[in-house]
């Protein structure tokens, strides 16, 4: 059997390697490494496949979420809302900003931000809410636009973790995850759906004024050369990092549904575990992509398994092990344990198993067999 790896690049860039060696040759072939014709060209092929108005690439998803807030004009004090549940990114650059971070429960069923916890923790000062796609499935968008339109709030979609992702509307309607607030971020980082061989990111927007604006943004505030009109940044998609993305983006619905195939699996295997609470699977709308595979692990020792796990080879993880609240460097006095009762069991109790394109039945099967072995 192959060896059993969290994330397997290597595989991946093993069956694409002519096509990205060549993508590349073209960059080092015409010396524009920043801002060359394959960052436009990544630009227009994103755009297109999100179909969204505009793409503005950018160095990395932490700088995507940021710019993102820069480019809405949120002034410090100002309270932005996000999951208690999710990677330190999607705080720090509201702490970062000086805006003040307002962190709530998630749902235990999907793992994102709770609408109730959202309108309860909305006040006069709240500017925004950022529902992050976590672990690759779509957020109820419908529901956090419905509650942000009643409050005039801002929506930043963190979709780091789930490009590609639909989110489907009740009209029947279907959007690409991070196309549906305000704005959106993504990561291009290795291991995220659609990485590159470094890092990278980008912003998502329908608004064509915000898009020229956050254009400005990332290019030290200039929108003319030499003047700077708005304190800006200096973050860019670099044209190799842009060519390995031209050369992979015709694959990330072919990726995605790698890893859902893996996911199917993985769930009917564990189907009827009563220790076990495996990701459900829709096979219509495509709202979960996979970018983890997630347990919950139910009156059972979870860190238990994991050795179980580790001993025989499996690689696997705690996404996350300690809920945003509790981390030094975003407690709140206003906070009570109270008012997340889901991302305190949820530490608890989830395990993320190897996920990624390249997983083979073979392996498929050695890890859940080791999984249900445990609960014999
Ligand atoms: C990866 C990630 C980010 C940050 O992306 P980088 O490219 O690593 O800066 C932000 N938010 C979430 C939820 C992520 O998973």
């Amino acid at each position: 059997m192959k060896k059993i790896q969290m994330v397997d690049l290597k595989s991946q860039y093993d069956k694409i390697a002519t096509t990205v060696n060549d993508s590349i040759q073209e960059v080092l072939d015409t010396n524009t490494y920043i801002n060359g014709p394959q960052v436009h060209q990544f630009q227009k092929s994103l755009e297109e496949y999100m179909g969204v108005k505009h793409v503005i690439p950018c160095a990395n998803g932490t700088d995507a979420l940021q710019i993102a807030m820069m480019g809405l004009g949120l002034k410090p004090g100002d309270e932005v809302i996000t999951a208690d549940f999710t990677f330190a990114a999607t705080v720090e650059v509201i702490a970062l900003l000086q805006l003040t971070p307002v962190l709530v429960d998630v749902d235990m069923y999907n793992m994102n931000i709770s609408i109730e916890g959202i309108r309860r923790a909305i006040t006069p000062k709240t500017k925004a809410i950022v529902p992050v796609h976590l672990f690759g499935r779509a957020a109820n968008m419908e529901a956090v636009m419905a509650v942000a339109k009643e409050h005039n709030l801002f929506v930043i979609e963190d979709n780091a973790q789930a490009i590609g992702a639909n989110c489907k509307f009740s009209d029947g309607s279907k959007h690409k995850a991070g196309t549906i607030g305000h704005v959106g971020s993504t990561s291009f980082f290795p291991s995220k759906n659609l990485g590159c061989y470094g890092d990278g990111g980008a912003i998502f927007t329908n608004d064509d004024v915000l898009a020229h604006t956050l254009r400005g943004i990332v290019n030290h505030g200039m929108y003319e050369r030499y003047h700077h009109d708005v304190v800006g940044v200096n973050s860019r998609l670099d044209s190799i990092q842009a060519a390995v993305l031209n050369a992979k983006l015709p694959f990330l619905d072919q990726y995605n549904s790698a890893r859902q195939d893996a996911a199917r699996k993985y769930s009917s295997a564990f189907e009827g575990n009563k220790h076990i609470f495996a990701p459900s699977i829709c096979d219509i709308c495509d709202c979960h992509v996979f970018h983890q595979y997630t347990l919950r692990i139910i009156d059972a020792d979870r860190d238990a398994l994991m050795q179980h796990l580790l001993a025989k080879g499996i690689p696997c993880a705690v996404y996350y092990p300690i809920p945003l609240h509790l981390q030094k460097a975003y407690t709140d006095s206003r906070y009570n344990e109270e008012d997340f009762p889901v991302t305190n069991q949820l530490v608890k109790q989830v395990i993320s198993l190897p996920m990624h394109t390249e997983l083979d039945d073979e392996q498929i099967k050695f890890i859940t067999d080791s999984v249900l072995e445990f609960f014999k």
